[in-house]
């Protein structure tokens, strides 16, 4: 339903449209219908004459309509009194004669009509659609249904690389062997490197993942195919999947190239899930999708696909399965250094006057988006504009600035100077457990309060796929660790916030497989139990086990209290530096709180 209605919501230009092939429609209808007719009308006398005169040959007779043909081949219609003599007269001149009632007449025009009139304007509508919409590949015919939506940009017409695009630094190191890979694939092909050939960029709207994607082309000096994964979603069963086949057909035609598939969910979501029927349009496009990209291992294109979202979860767990989207690439909430450069890359076109201090725009500017600041500075130059000033001022920026945080703070991801303090603290009680734990396994890589997707805050020091913990002690530490952060927040608020749901969660996850999968409780023993939440046990052991795992996250609980009271001092200054500064740096922490990296966590 919400498909058809989007056909409808373009606008006045496309009601204009709409409008006029519906009057096409009918002047088309009107001058059919007399056609097929092509009788001429004559008057009742002149009927009642050709009657008497034996010149009509038969006629069908409809209510007071009278349809009929001559003896010389014409057919005639005429409106006749009701009057049962007519069947008299007809009778005694031999004329054959049928009738009919008159509700069938007016129903079987009234439904041809109606289909004719409802059904023709949205088909023609529909395929006009498809011809507007097909601007790539320069196929611009009626019947380019199963062609691929896809823009095109050849290097020339691709303006930005990684100069463009401010902040990502990570993000941008995680896609340099990429361009690499493209600007000289035969390097790889020679030694048989297999490279990713999928990519999906996880962040936000508005946080550049578009921009970064071209910028990989940029880089790379090649073409550039970028679609929405809603585009090739159509009413009809089986478009999609031909669009896929078209747009990947026209990659490899120009390959070495990037694929941008934005907004990968609308296609990507988990197979089987929503409600009702109608999905199978959407499967078959997911289903192709992956062929595509299983097809690129055999032949050897150098055709890399990126794909953003920012529901990674949603996706469906083929789509990540290694040799398809097997890299994720996160492109985070710009921190504080970032902002600030963001908004010197947009200031760049822009007439900037000396006292603008973009450290400090920057600073004032928390939860804004690369988007959000890029409208920062245009909204600024336009109400520059409007008072014929010379340059944009400080206060154009500020007035902006307000009128965008007002916006803002309707959908509001902005945090509060309180929420920031709670999120500083839990964040610093995670990195500290990890440099007071020697046991740990993970070095600890950055700690953000920037919030991403559903966190508030994220310590990475998990490597996101695959944790490998050798022995007790690493699991034990884990544990600690994710369970630090809310030992930090209760030290030093007292209160228990809910921030730390899916900290819990990991670690009795992780505590249930010590017990049940790796026989390291005493309690229970060398016993692998399963650890799906349908298994059976006796209600003793299930009771052993629930005892085991809460012991277990219990002294940890203890253990990350007392390793942070110990700590007090280092935890309020990493908390109270993560609030100026938003993000650290392993560097940067060891440096400011006088220890030095353990052997195992320095990465050179
Ligand atoms: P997304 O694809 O994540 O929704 P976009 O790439 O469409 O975000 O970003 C929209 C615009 O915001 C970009 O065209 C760019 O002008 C600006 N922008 C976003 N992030 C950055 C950045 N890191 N550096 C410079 N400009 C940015
Ligand atoms: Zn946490």
């Amino acid at each position: 339903m919400k498909k058809i209605k989007n056909y409808f919501k373009g606008g006045p230009r496309n009601f204009f449209f709409l409008m006029l092939i519906l009057l096409l429609g009918i002047a088309v209808l009107t001058k059919l219908t007399d056609f097929t007719r092509q009788r001429k009308s004559i008057a009742y006398s002149t009927f009642l004459k050709a009657v008497e005169q034996d010149q009509i040959k038969s006629v069908h007779i409809i209510g007071q309509e009278i349809l009929g043909v001559f003896k010389d081949g014409t057919f005639f219609e005429t409106v006749v009194v009701d009057n049962p003599k007519n069947i008299e007269l007809l009778k005694s001149h031999n004329v054959d004669f049928s009738v009919a009632p008159v509700s069938t007449q007016f129903n079987f025009w009234h439904i041809l009509l109606l289909l004719a009139f409802i059904g023709a304007p949205i088909a023609i509508w529909l395929i006009l659609r498809q011809t507007r919409g097909s601007s790539g590949g320069g196929h611009g015919n009626i019947f380019s249904m199963t062609k691929s939506k896809a823009k095109m940009f050849l290097p020339s017409q691709i303006k930005v690389n990684f100069n463009s695009v401010a902040g990502v630094q990570e993000a941008k190191e995680e896609l340099t062997d990429v361009v690499d890979f493209l600007k000289n694939p035969e390097k790889y092909r020679r030694l048989g490197a297999k490279l990713t050939r999928g990519i999906l960029l996880v962040g936000e709207p508005g946080n550049g993942k578009t921009l970064l994607a071209k910028a990989v082309a940029g880089e790379a000096n090649c073409p550039f195919f970028s679609i929405s994964g809603s585009d090739f979603i159509e009413v009809f069963v089986g478009v999609g999947a031909a669009r896929v086949r078209d747009l990947f057909a026209q990659a490899r035609k120009h390959a070495p190239c990037i694929i941008f598939i934005d907004e990968i969910d609308a296609v990507g979501r988990q197979r089987g899930s929503g409600l009702g029927g109608g999905h199978d349009e959407r499967e078959q496009t997911l289903n192709q999708l992956l062929t595509e990209m299983d097809g690129f291992e055999s032949a050897n294109t150098a055709v890399v696909v990126m794909a953003a979202t920012n529901r990674p979860d949603v996706l469906d767990k083929a789509l990540l399965r290694p040799g398809r989207f097997d890299r994720t690439v996160h492109v985070p909430y710009p921190d504080l250094a970032a902002r600030e450069s963001i908004l010197k890359v947009h200031a760049r076109d822009v007439k900037i006057a000396a006292d603008v201090d973009f450290h400090k725009i920057a600073r004032a500017t928390p939860g804004f988006t690369g988007a959000d600041l890029m409208n920062l500075i245009n909204e600024a130059a336009i109400i520059a504009s409007k008072t014929d000033a010379l340059f944009v001022t400080m206060k154009d920026i500020e007035e902006a600035r307000d009128k965008i945080m007002l916006g803002k703070a309707i959908k509001s991801r902005v945090l509060s100077e309180d929420e920031k303090r709670k999120v500083a603290f839990h964040e610093a009680g995670h990195s500290l457990a990890i440099l007071l734990q020697p046991e740990t396994s993970e070095p600890l890589h950055k700690v953000t309060i920037v919030p991403r997707g559903g966190a508030l805050g994220i310590t990475h020091w998990l490597p996101e796929k695959e944790r490998f913990l050798t022995n007790k002690e690493q699991m034990l530490a884990t544990i600690t660790t994710s369970v630090g952060g809310r030992a930090a927040e209760e030290i030093t608020f007292n209160v228990l916030s809910t921030g730390a749901h899916d900290d819990f969660k990991k670690a009795t996850e992780l505590a249930r497989e010590m017990v049940c999968k790796y026989g390291m409780s005493e309690k229970l023993g060398h016993v692998v139990y399963k650890t799906d939440p349908d298994a059976k046990y006796s209600e003793h052991t299930l009771r052993l086990i629930e005892e085991e795992i809460k012991n277990i996250v219990d002294v940890c609980y203890k253990k990350a209290l007392e390793l942070l009271k110990t700590n007090k001092d280092k935890l309020d200054l990493l908390a109270n530096t993560l609030i100026e500064k938003e993000t650290l740096y392993a560097g940067e922490i060891y440096q400011l709180l006088g220890i030095s990296p353990r052997e195992e966590h320095r990465l050179i």
